[in-house]
């Protein structure tokens, strides 16, 4: 009966669930209209080469529709790099919060723990106080929450590129800010170049200051990453993980310690890491028996957003699938038990 019903009905009930983020980058929200906005008011380019002349980042797209886009793994970092650059004082946090706060409660989303890099904004502002940055988001999060009953936590990403001593740095400030919705740590950036391994002690600061912890892993590296990040960080939870299928016995170890993966399949195709949607492997995943969430990983920049991906999924695996990557979202939230019970609820209510 399914092929006859109107696409309409499907889509209605998407938009009718709970979607909670938990793989979802603050700064890759970013409306590509406001990124062109701050790069002019900046006169920076909308591209970010390192060591490259003047001249040739000037000639980065300004056309809208051309901005957001990139080649493979190497160019997205670097895209990511451009946009965390345009965003150069607290009130652009606060705007970046803003406009993501409301494009999130526009498709549905009921809470959310979002990533945000403060090492790369320091990066490119040396003089940035990060705590004010930290608080701006903070404030438009609390009066979200006041106003529509939606919480937005965050989770300071440690970003490899900047080495063991830039993580740890970054983890004290993650530890100081937690009076400002900061609840744990992540680890992005270059996977290939920077294995979990090297930070193994920003995560054992991170956990004894009480902070949560996730790793990316398994995504631009094989299985053993996924496992060192487990073994090695203590990761509660994997960004990606997806090519711990290279590996039955990495699989066992995620199923047995049921650590739960925060799947992004658009990511993963853009960033190449899939050659096409048809080859991810979800359903593999999912077979298994693992725990996967669903999420939009850089929605702004890969150009899919959350109730895009859910929609994706219901199509490819089913809505019993689907229903059930967003209870493991709740489930593997860091929300308070109240919380998670009001989620679930929720989620059960649009049965
Ligand atoms: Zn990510």
């Amino acid at each position: 009966m399914l092929e006859f019903e109107p696409q309409e009905s499907l889509v209605a009930r998407i938009a009718a669930l709970p979607k909670i983020h938990l793989h979802c980058h603050l700064e890759g929200t970013l409306r590509e209209s406001t990124f062109l906005e701050l790069t002019e008011r900046d006169g920076l380019p909308t591209r970010y080469r390192p060591g490259a002349a003047a001249e040739e980042e000037d000639r980065s797209p300004r056309e809208p529709g051309q901005v957001y886009a990139f080649a493979d793994f190497s160019e997205f970092l670097l895209l990511f790099a451009a946009v965390s650059r345009a965003l150069s004082r607290p009130e652009d946090y606060a705007r970046l919060a803003e406009e993501f706060a409301a494009d999130a409660l526009r498709r549905g989303v009921a809470y959310g723990e979002l990533f945000i890099s403060p090492s790369v904004w320091r990066f490119f502002h040396p003089e940035l106080d990060l705590r004010a940055c930290t608080e701006a988001i903070y404030e438009v999060f609390a009066r979200i929450e006041r106003s529509h009953g939606v919480a937005f936590r965050t989770i300071v990403d440690l970003t490899r590129n900047f080495g063991a001593a830039g993580a740890l740095e970054t983890a004290r400030f993650a530890a100081s800010a937690t009076e400002l919705g900061v609840i744990g740590i992540g680890l992005g950036g270059d996977e290939a170049r920077f294995p979990p391994e090297l930070f193994t002690d920003a995560f054992a600061f991170a956990r004894s200051e009480g902070l949560h912890a996730v790793v990316h892993a398994g995504e631009a590296a094989g299985a053993q990453s996924v496992r060192a990040a487990v073994e090695q960080l203590r990761a509660e939870r994997i960004g990606h993980g997806i090519r711990a299928v290279e590996d039955p016995a990495v699989v066992a170890m995620l199923r047995e310690r049921e650590i739960v993966l925060e799947v992004c399949p658009t990511s993963n195709l853009r960033t190449g890491v899939v050659s096409a949607l048809e080859a991810h492997p979800l359903p593999e995943l999912l077979a298994a028996g693992l725990r996967v969430t669903i999420d939009d990983d850089d929605p702004a920049i890969f150009g899919a957003h959350i109730d895009e991906e859910y929609l994706a999924l219901a199509r490819l695996a089913g809505e019993p699938a689907l229903r059930a990557c967003i209870a493991n979202a709740i489930e593997a939230s860091f929300a308070p038990l109240s919380l998670k019970r009001s989620l679930e609820e929720r989620l059960r209510s649009t049965e």
